[in-house]
């Protein structure tokens, strides 16, 4: 039995994970930490808040994180928390590098002080930077980090930190670096989520200019099963790739989601690119994969009817949070 510390856990990836691991690991304990800024809600836990104990706090309060690791007994953190939108990185870059850089750090002391079995770090293709269109290789996890936004860079800090304090102080770290992600509780603001909801209210479906960028597309439950194939047996020290290998362009995904709620294409508009857009990442996966026997279940078909047909259902979810991002309807997206 362990007990784990979850931040960012009120988000939507990690409160998808907080109920992967109740569902999963139900004889584990789970204490979930969150700043429950505008992207974080509580109510994201609703189901399993009875089964876990939730912290609003801050990762960067080292007294708090300090006495959580010790009161609860934590034997493994698992980081989530981050500023992670894009858009709103280039209006408050502060933000961005205080949380994900020094928040992880205080994190990382925290465990260094008291001591913990593992520090997993939860970290993202786009600290790779930018990738051709044609480019016929992928990142693996020995290319160099080259990111090229203030949510990249900040996100690539944190992940030095991590690497830094596992080679000086032996702290028992892993990181993995995931793909897109979509599915369920995701904010809003994001690509698949503002499109779905723009789509459900009658509005436009704003695309940028750069409508052949590319993503590669990886479903949330994918990702926590990918996550705890890491924490069971990935090797510390180690970094691991998460990736579908399913890529997607902009233009696919506002096609794909109108043809679900079967609305015509004339709904997308397209708005000016955001300065330092990447064009493509694109992770090559085969360490997850063949060394832990990890791959994707959800196929990228099923998998965004699901997702189109959550966000369908649970407008009572949604609705409360349109307009809640401090990036504006004219603003980067
Ligand atoms: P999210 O914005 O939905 O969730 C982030 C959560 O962190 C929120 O609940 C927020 O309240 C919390 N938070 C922010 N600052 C905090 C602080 N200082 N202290 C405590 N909590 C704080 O983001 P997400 O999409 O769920 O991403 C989670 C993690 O996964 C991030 O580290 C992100 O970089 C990484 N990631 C995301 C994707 C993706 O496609 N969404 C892909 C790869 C990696």
């Amino acid at each position: 039995m362990s007990t784990l510390l979850v931040t960012g856990a009120a988000g939507f990836i990690g409160s998808n994970f907080v109920r992967y691991w109740r569902e999963w690991h139900p004889q584990d304990q789970v204490v979930a930490l969150d700043a429950l800024t505008y992207a974080g809600c509580r109510d994201n836990l609703a189901d399993v808040l009875a089964e876990i104990t939730f912290v609003h706090g801050d990762i960067r309060d080292r007294g708090l994180v300090e006495s959580l690791l010790r009161e609860h007994k934590v034997d493994v953190v698992v980081n989530f928390a981050a500023e992670s939108h894009n858009s709103l990185a280039i209006i408050r870059p502060g933000d961005f590098f205080s949380t994900n850089v020094i928040g992880t750090q205080t994190l990382l002391e925290a465990a260094r002080t008291v001591g913990v079995a593992r520090f997993h770090q939860i970290s993202t293709c786009e600290v790779y930077g930018d990738m051709d269109l044609d480019d016929p290789g992928a990142f693996t996890e020995d290319s160099p980090y080259l990111p090229r936004t203030p949510y990249n860079a900040a996100k690539a800090g944190g992940d030095h930190a991590v690497r830094a304090y596992g080679l000086t102080y032996d702290l028992p770290v892993t990181i993995t670096n995931c793909s897109n992600n979509y599915g369920p509780y995701q904010f809003p603001e994001k690509v698949i989520p503002l499109f779905v909801t723009r789509a459900l209210q009658g509005e436009n479906l704003p695309l940028y200019a750069s409508v052949r960028n590319r993503r590669e597309w990886l479903h949330v439950a994918d990702h926590c099963r990918a996550i705890d194939a890491v924490l069971e047996h990935g090797r510390l020290g180690e970094t691991y790739h998460v990736g579908s290998g399913v890529e997607a362009d902009i233009e696919t995904i506002a096609n794909t989601i109108l043809a679900e709620l079967g609305l015509p294409e004339s709904l997308k508009t397209i708005v000016p690119d955001r300065p330092s857009h990447d064009r493509r990442y694109l992770l090559d996966s085969t360490r997850l994969r063949t060394e832990l026997g990890w791959a994707p279940e959800i196929g990228f078909a099923d998998g965004m009817r699901a997702t189109v047909a959550w966000y369908r259902d649970n407008e009572a979810w949604w609705r409360p949070l349109i307009g809640r991002s401090p990036v504006s309807e004219t603003a980067w997206r």
